[in-house]
């Protein structure tokens, strides 16, 4: 194995088993390391430290397969695919859930590989030059463990091209005649598009949170905003919420909701999909004083990186602030921010600014993260993205 030696004291967050090893950390390195090659990670003192697979163009430029000495092969990655499904079947109850997560990258161990169970088929993301290095490999131990019918490659995230590698997606297992799926979340059915969904095809990092905001629903006049799927739209329903108003940009998107909404049976009077840019439309709305019971806000990543921090903040501010100002006096707000960036402790600021300047008082029923099949490991909080909170006016 070619070796790569850390300058003296960079060796701390590998001692907190933290799988990044930034190119700064490197003191020297052997010749002629192939893209997702797998190294030896040894400490200025030559003490080893870690196995993981070298990325040249990416900031990270070791990702670390494992902290034994250990060689990476077939072996290695059926254990690791073979815990992260267990993992899987310890919280999630498969009678009457059919989608979620399978891989979660870094906290399954296995760095860049992103794995989701749509029904029968799986949708991959290979994200790091390792994981991609190991393509094959992967997809034949997920057709020996999991039996799926197809797998799909959805390498198209950004972040691939931070590691040197370009944008892919196709078959890599079986065959499918279209890219939709029905999947089952309990007594729900949503379709999803597994070629052109966003992501990986689904948000199942909401899976609870579509739950928690069907059991607040019943007799509420909901506004779900940055709806997409209409999924929490269609989850306030069927626990008898009495209207859903859908506001999405995207044309394709409404078009879709409106097939989830005929798909689980929703008269077409309990719901209005609006196609209109939200900062717009709330401001138009609290101009024509509407008011809403229970409002969902659930935007896009509005922050990119650390340098659209402020801007995003502005953004996440401002809905929110109309939000408020829509909802009855002892209404519901559910907001979101799925950036990594965003922390928990600055989205709650941003919500207590809102409030203040919004002149509304507001208390905190829930604080509501992304669902547990998007694990996130104690050692490597970077998984942590998906952050929203519950709150009630007055
Ligand atoms: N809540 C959704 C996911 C939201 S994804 C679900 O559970 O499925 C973000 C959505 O916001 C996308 O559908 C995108 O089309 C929409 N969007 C982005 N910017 C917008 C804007 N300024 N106004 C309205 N919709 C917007």
């Amino acid at each position: 194995m070619k070796k790569v030696i850390l300058h003296k004291g960079r060796e701390k967050s590998l001692l907190r088993k933290h799988p990044w090893i930034f190119s700064g950390a490197i003191d020297s390195i052997d010749d002629n390391i192939e893209l997702g090659e797998t190294v030896e990670i040894l400490s200025s003192d030559k003490k080893f430290f870690a196995v993981g697979a070298y990325s040249p163009h990416s900031q990270i430029r070791i990702r670390v397969w494992s902290f034994n000495h250990i060689e990476i092969n077939k072996v290695f990655f059926t254990e690791k695919i073979s815990s992260a499904v267990t993992f899987r079947k310890s919280i999630i109850d498969e009678k009457k859930y059919n989608a979620y997560r399978i891989v979660n990258s870094e906290s399954d161990g296995l760095p860049g590989l992103i794995v989701d169970k749509y029904n029968n088929i799986l949708v991959c993301q290979f994200i790091s030059a390792g994981a991609e290095k190991w393509k094959q490999t992967i997809v034949e131990i997920l057709v020996d463990q999991l039996e799926p019918t197809a797998i799909y490659e959805r390498s198209d995230a950004d972040v691939r091209q931070k590691e040197g590698l370009k944008s892919n997606k196709g078959m890599l297992y079986g065959k499918i005649d279209s890219g939709e799926v029905i999947i089952q979340e309990d007594n729900l059915s949503y379709i999803v598009n597994i070629f052109t969904g966003h992501k990986t095809g689904f948000y199942l990092d909401q899976r609870e949170n579509r739950k928690i905001i069907s059991e607040y629903s019943k007799g509420k006049n909901v506004l779900n905003c940055f709806s997409y799927t209409g999924s929490f739209g269609i989850a306030a329903l069927v626990n008898d919420a009495e209207h859903v108003l859908n506001i999405d940009s995207s044309e394709e998107a409404l078009n879709l909701s409106t097939r989830n909404f005929q798909l689980n049976k929703i008269n077409a009077d309990k719901f209005t999909n609006l196609k209109a840019d939200v900062f717009t439309e709330l401001r138009k709305q609290k101009s024509e004083s509407k008011k809403y019971d229970l409002i969902i806000l659930d935007p896009p990543k509005f922050v990119e990186g650390k340098n659209s921090l402020n801007k995003a903040s502005r953004g996440y501010k401002d809905i929110n602030m109309l939000a408020m100002q829509l909802l009855n006096d002892d209404g519901l707000l559910f907001t979101f921010s799925c950036s990594g960036l965003m922390t928990p402790e600055l989205f709650n600021k941003i919500i207590a600014d809102a409030a203040s300047d919004a002149g509304v008082n507001l208390s905190i029923i829930d604080r509501l993260w992304q669902s547990g099949d998007h694990r996130v490991t104690t050692s490597f909080p970077e998984s942590f993205y998906l952050k929203g909170l519950l709150v009630k006016k007055g």
